[in-house]
């Protein structure tokens, strides 16, 4: 009996919330009494996955291995979960955790559970903590069967580095080409941006901000606090920024420790992505706009006014010209 879990990594870097996976496997590991052994697959980050608590890591690499595929990915972790008599498979639930957590539940006929934002309660059962309904609620799910897939939100669960360096273990698989019924020909990143779904800082703008000729606030600000950009969803229909920054019901969820929202209502098809952020701030100039009710803190003003007021402020803390 083992927990398992996958250390995504991207390009030679492990992902953050790999560590908060590899955390929460550790803990969870601990209450059954196990050991947590971390998978790394096609490549592996330079930080030691035993400081985040893994008692082993696996690395899994060939050539059909190189960029990430569904298929390969889930069948290696499936191969692992079988020779390590796994009970829990443990995955971030980043897109690429999302695409392949259902595969391995279904080949190795496991529970899955997505959407996991607290450690499970393993007292007399097994009972996970998952969002549902689109974040708006909070369910408690029992699980019976023995075997259990989960997926666990990022930023919902805080990494420690209290544990002790493993060595890798490199390991062999028997991934070929004909289990891939799709190869990644080319990828275009955006580069020097803090990644939307890892960011813990997250300034976001609707149509408040009247047109994409003035996003050089939302930016300004967003540079000087280390933040990643969001906006609503008209926003991104109208072609002012980019699609892979609308977050909502039907764009990207996101779980930042600080969440601003400028000159968005606040519809629940937009809450519905980012209700869950540990502090939102809202600035708006309509006292009656929905998005206060679900604020930790709320501006009523000109997003013209308050964003560069913000922003100098911001500047004079961290000293910065
Ligand atoms: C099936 C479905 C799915 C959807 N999915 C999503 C989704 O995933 N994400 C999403 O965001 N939306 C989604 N929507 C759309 C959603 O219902 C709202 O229409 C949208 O979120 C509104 O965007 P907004 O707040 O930017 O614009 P608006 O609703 O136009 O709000 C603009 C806000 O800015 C304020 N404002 C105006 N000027 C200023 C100023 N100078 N300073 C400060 N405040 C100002 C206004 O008071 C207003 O509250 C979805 C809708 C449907 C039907």
């Amino acid at each position: 009996m083992a927990v398992i879990v996958y250390a995504e990594s991207d390009n030679g870097l492990y992902k953050k919330s790999s560590f908060e996976a590899v955390t929460y496997g550790k803990d969870l590991a601990n209450k059954l009494g196990t050991t947590c052994l971390a998978v790394s697959i096609g490549s592996k980050g330079a930080e030691n996955l035993g400081t985040f608590g893994a008692d082993k890591h696996m690395h899994v690499e060939n050539d059909v291995l190189a960029t990430f595929n569904p298929q390969a990915y889930s069948k290696v972790l499936s191969e692992v979960f079988e020779g390590h008599n796994g009970s829990v498979l443990v995955l971030s639930q980043t897109y690429n955790g999302k695409s392949i957590a259902p595969l391995c539940a279904v080949k190795q006929n496991a529970a899955l559970v997505t959407g996991i934002v607290d450690m499970a309660d393993t007292n007399g059962g097994f009972t996970v903590k998952k969002t549902t309904f689109s974040s708006k609620a909070i369910a408690h799910v029992s699980i019976k069967q023995d075997k259990k897939v989960l997926t666990v939100i990022p930023n919902s669960y805080k990494i420690a580095r209290d544990g002790d360096d493993v060595s890798v273990e490199e390991a062999t698989t028997s991934v070929i080409d004909g289990d891939v019924n799709s190869v990644v020909i080319s990828i275009n990143k955006e580069t020097g941006k803090v990644p939307l779904t890892e960011a813990e800082l997250v300034i976001s703008a609707g149509r408040g901000l009247k047109g994409p000729e003035n996003w050089n606030l939302v930016e300004d600000l967003a540079a000087a606090l280390g933040a990643a950009t969001a906006c609503s969803k008209p926003v991104s229909d109208m072609e002012w920024r980019p699609h892979s920054e609308h977050v909502g019901q039907t764009g990207i969820t996101i779980v930042p420790n600080l969440y601003i929202a400028a000159g968005i209502s606040g519809a629940i098809q937009h809450l519905a992505g980012v209700s869950s952020s540990k502090v939102i701030c809202v600035i708006n100039t309509d006292p009656e706009a929905p998005f206060f009710k679900a604020a930790d803190y709320g501006i009523v003003g000109d997003v013209f006014e308050v964003l560069p007021k913000l922003l100098k402020r911001v500047k004079e803390v961290r000293g910065q010209s």
